[in-house]
């Protein structure tokens, strides 16, 4: 382990992600599935989550920013790829001839991929969105027979080829909601006006992890996956990780910077919202919200210290927060494990989800660049280097 990471480390288990496509690949058999890998891989790092996607299977990786796409091709990756967020004036043309898969959800849009395809002399590989109820990007559905007669009349002289016809839920993750159907029934619509218009897309997709793991007549041709590859829950709801047979890739752990006795009545941290009951022995984590711990988890986040769940108490600082070991004992340099796929006892993502008032993608997403991720493959041969990581031993 390298310098920086004896403060704190977000260990990426890449065989948890490979084995957690595998076993998504097989709860969508008919469809082909589409690893999500936007904002570095949920905050799991792009390049080497995507290359363990690639390995267990995945055809497509998904991304939302053009940027992110690029850094995929500067990378290596020479797959199928799907960008879907671009305002006026984006890099088309890079993408375009980068062989990335566009999204097109309006005129403009439409106009300039194919204004950039028609300058690099290349066809641009376009997918259409539709708006079916989420009301974010899409098409709305009073424009769509335009934008499908636009597509289609682009095609015919051969400067792009629609590849897709998407969409994207408002409330996959509270099963049964009534949107849910609403927006199927939308999204069939606007594919029979795809269809009417002479598209013959090679993928249709609107389902995200929550609507793979619970509604199979969403899974059309593809599947695009995110929180799921990672082995986080898309909410409650839906269900725990290990009910799909999926495992948490991310351990987030810190080493203890101090422990110490304080007497009773102590104050802790900004603003003394906690006062030690008694005399009692005080760890000091090394992380903070600059690291992307909530804030909101001050007096509830729980963080494994010594054999047991401790709460965090007081506030949480820019760099650092205190865990109350009541009289219990520790030493300086021990680890603190934040979350994980529960080996140790420790709690998962979702646990932080809840103390903190949010979800689980936004837990791991959050973590910052200032915690070194370390990757290990817990399928590779030699586990001992790993091994050392893994349980925070600081080597
Ligand atoms: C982020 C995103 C996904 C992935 O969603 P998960 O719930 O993480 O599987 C799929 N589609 C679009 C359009 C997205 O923005």
């Amino acid at each position: 382990m390298n310098e920086t990471a004896k403060r704190a480390r977000a260990v990426i288990d890449l065989a948890a992600v490979r084995s957690n496509v595998r076993a998504l690949r097989s709860l969508a058999p008919g469809a082909q599935l589409m690893a999500v890998v936007k904002s570095d891989a949920y905050g799991h790092g792009a390049i080497h989550c995507a290359r363990a996607a690639r390995e267990a299977g995945a055809p497509w990786l998904g991304v939302a920013l053009p940027e992110e796409a690029l850094a995929l091709r500067a990378a290596g990756d020479t797959g199928r790829l799907l960008c879907w967020l671009w305002t006026p004036g984006g890099p088309w043309g890079e993408a375009i001839e980068q062989d990335v898969d566009v999204s097109v959800s309006g005129m403009w849009a439409l106009r300039e991929a194919v204004a950039a395809a028609r300058d690099r002399d290349r066809v641009a590989r376009v997918q259409l969105k539709i708006d079916t109820g989420l009301g974010r990007n899409g098409c709305p559905p009073a424009d769509w027979t335009e934008l499908t007669a636009a597509a289609r009349a682009a095609e015919a002289e051969g400067v792009l080829a629609v590849t897709g016809v998407w969409s994207h839920f408002a409330c996959a993750d509270e099963p049964g909601h009534p949107s849910i159907a609403a927006q199927l029934a939308e999204f069939r619509r606007a594919l029979a006006v795809a269809e009417a218009a002479g598209l013959r897309p090679e993928v249709r997709h609107i389902a995200n992890t929550p609507a793979l793991l619970t509604l199979p007549e969403a899974h059309f041709d593809l599947v695009r996956t995110g929180i799921g590859i990672y082995g986080v829950s898309p909410s409650p709801e839906v269900g725990a990780p290990e009910d799909f047979g999926l495992r948490q890739a991310m351990t987030l752990q810190a080493s203890l910077a101090s422990v110490k006795r304080v007497p009773g009545g102590h104050g802790v941290s900004y603003g003394h919202h906690y006062t030690t009951p008694g005399e009692t022995t005080l760890a000091l984590v090394p992380l903070g919200y600059a690291d992307g711990i909530p804030r909101h988890a001050s007096g509830t986040g729980p963080v494994l210290v010594a054999g047991k769940w401790r709460t965090i108490v007081g506030r949480v600082a820019m760099d650092q927060f205190v865990v109350d070991l009541g009289g219990d004992h520790a030493e300086a340099g021990e680890p603190a494990v934040l979350f994980g796929p529960g080996d140790q006892g420790e709690p998962s993502a979702e646990d932080w989800a809840r103390a903190a008032g949010t979800i689980g993608y936004e837990i791991v997403t959050r973590i910052g660049k200032r915690v070194p991720r370390v990757y290990v493959d817990s399928e590779a041969p030699d586990r001992s280097a790993q091994d050392a990581a893994l349980t925070g031993g600081v080597a």
